[in-house]
């Protein structure tokens, strides 16, 4: 069963660190737009989700909504067991306090559990961590850029004890349904289904799905919450919750 919340994640302030300045930067980029097929109001929705910072701590309306989330789940918690994905800007000091912190990153070339400075190499699909270890588990805008996203979500869902939530956010599309652009053939020769999309800095994220209303649906069976911030204007921000429910 999945609960709905609805939120205004910066009513009193910045959630991280209670500033009430913030500024609008213009971050979804005309080739981004272009091989999405955004309209000029889902670009401006995706543009306030990344670029509306807070000009104090930096921290984007994404990572806000699911540092809020975060707070909503785990108010008075301490002690946590806390599995952070691909290390979320800005969002280590609220994670320290509130229990001890795994960060990983992902570089293919380098071994698996290696360290790589602060983090410890890991893909989401094949964690060298333990079963049944966390009490929860972030990850941000990482699915769409996996060819098997199902397996990444089992995966951090092995991990986390009994009771343990990931709380995640992905870009999506509530109007469209599931495009995918990339696939992989069984001998890992990638084939290009339309032209190629990116995240980030020029060629860094290569986007393999982009997300659509039947992704919830689909999830269905695993989410047990999702937040929207001012769901009636911008719902592309938002954070899903999937409990696990039985140890495995
Ligand atoms: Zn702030």
């Amino acid at each position: 069963m999945r609960k709905r919340r609805l939120c205004r994640i910066d009513k009193h302030g910045c959630v991280s660190c209670g500033g009430r300045a913030f500024e609008q930067r213009s971050v979804i980029n005309d080739a981004l737009a272009s091989t999405w097929g955004l309209s000029a109001r889902e670009r401006a929705a995706f543009n306030q989700r990344e670029g509306h910072v807070c000009k104090a701590c930096q921290m984007s309306k994404r990572v806000r909504m699911l540092l809020w989330s975060i707070r909503e789940l785990f108010a008075a918690a301490s002690g946590l067991r806390i599995l952070h994905l691909n290390q979320i800007n800005h969002l280590t000091p609220a994670l320290r306090a509130l229990g001890d912190v795994r960060e990983t990153c992902y570089q293919p070339g380098l071994e698996r559990g290696a360290k790589a400075g602060d983090c410890i190499n890991e893909d989401i699909c094949q964690l060298t961590l333990p079963a049944n270890h966390f009490d929860l588990a972030i990850h941000s805008e990482t699915l769409e850029h996996l060819f098997a996203f199902g397996k990444g979500l089992s995966e951090v869902e092995r991990v986390l004890k009994p009771g343990g939530v990931q709380i995640y956010t992905v870009p999506l599309l509530h109007s469209r349904k599931t495009r995918q652009r990339m696939q992989e053939t069984e001998n890992e020769r990638i084939v290009h289904l339309l032209p190629p999309s990116y995240h980030g800095n020029e060629g860094e994220f290569p986007v393999v799905w982009e997300f659509g209303y039947d992704f919830l649906d689909h999830r269905k069976s695993k989410i047990s919450e999702l937040h929207y911030d001012n769901y009636w204007q911008n719902k592309t921000v938002f954070t899903v919750v999937e409990m696990k429910h039985t140890s495995s």
